[in-house]
């Protein structure tokens, strides 16, 4: 065990709860429970966290504060969802203001049942978090070495959650660069998603049946249209991305032209396609802070 789970630090949110579960988890760092025995420290401040407990269903005033705390928590770290509202909604699922549980915004590594979810509970959720925040960051570091391990298949519908996670995980880092959550990456749903695979080639970068990439790419008439190119931010500034354009390509191999797009200002991805060998040919304004870039290239 790394030092890291040793001595994690929590940062609690309240996304709307009924606070029954606010005052189970403030019951965990009072001395009966007391997860302070296990090393953990309970923070105000994201930039210090390893563990981000989020109680309550997401609404829509606490989406954009819950994405605005997981982004600004430095890499590695563990969101755990306290109690069936967190994970689902719960029983206000169905209300007019609620968009789900928390991994409708951010993704989700441990849900902790139960309404209220009994202390117990919130400690074993914890705990299995510090695992995952352990294996996180042996991924972290293992990533300069494991590159050329990579495997790049087509993906199966039953690969959608996955990739689903992937895009959610790789879509905070766009939304950081564009200072906007409306991305469309952002806004997919896993129906949507499983669709998709009707009409489209999913492509997936994994590495120890870990998915850490994707892309997805359509035929139109002599054309095959690439995007939703995503790759974890561990993984990421290791030419993943430009592989996988490489890998959808060859699916498509009676296209005579390759058409992509992405967003300015993010200059990774204009970089990524440049040298993939696709050059610029139209914008369109998409919101006031991005513009879509529209790129191309012919068969060579
Ligand atoms: S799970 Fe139950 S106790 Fe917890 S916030 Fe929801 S309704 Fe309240």
């Amino acid at each position: 065990m790394s030092g890291l789970s040793k001595s994690p630090w929590i940062i609690h949110y309240d996304a709307s709860s009924c606070n029954g579960c606010d005052i189970e988890v403030l019951a965990c760092l009072t001395p009966i429970f007391d997860v302070e025995r296990l090393g953990v420290v309970n923070t105000g401040n994201p930039k210090h966290a390893d563990i981000f407990l989020v109680t309550g269903a997401v609404n829509e005033q606490s989406r954009d504060v819950i994405r605005n705390i997981y982004n600004q928590m430095p890499e590695p770290k563990v969101v755990v969802a306290v109690g069936i509202c967190a994970a689902s909604g719960g029983i206000f699922r169905e209300c007019y203001n609620i968009s789900g549980g928390v991994d409708s915004v951010i993704p989700v590594d441990v849900y902790v049942p139960g309404c209220a979810a009994r202390p117990e509970a919130i400690v074993d959720g914890v705990v299995q978090g510090l695992g995952v925040l352990e294996q996180k960051h042996r991924d972290m570091q293992a990533v300069p070495q494991n590159t050329d391990q990579i495997l790049y298949l087509r993906a199966e519908k039953s690969d959608a959650p996955a990739i689903l996670d992937l895009q959610k995980t790789a879509g905070q880092c766009e939304a950081e660069i564009y200072n906007d959550e409306n991305l469309p990456a952002l806004q997919q749903t896993l129906e949507e998603l499983q669709n998709d695979f009707d009409r489209a080639i999913h492509i997936k970068a994994v590495i120890n049946d870990k998915v850490i990439g994707s892309v997805r790419g359509q035929a139109r008439d002599d054309t095959a249209l690439v995007s939703g190119i995503s790759v974890h931010p561990y993984y990421q500034r290791h030419d993943i991305g430009r592989r996988l354009v490489e890998e959808v390509e060859k699916a498509f191999p009676n296209a005579k032209r390759f058409e992509a797009f992405t967003g300015r200002p993010n200059k990774r991805s204009l970089h990524l396609l440049g040298r993939a060998g696709y050059q610029e040919f139209k914008t369109e304004p998409f919101t006031p802070a991005i513009t879509w870039v529209y790129l191309q290239k012919e068969r060579q």
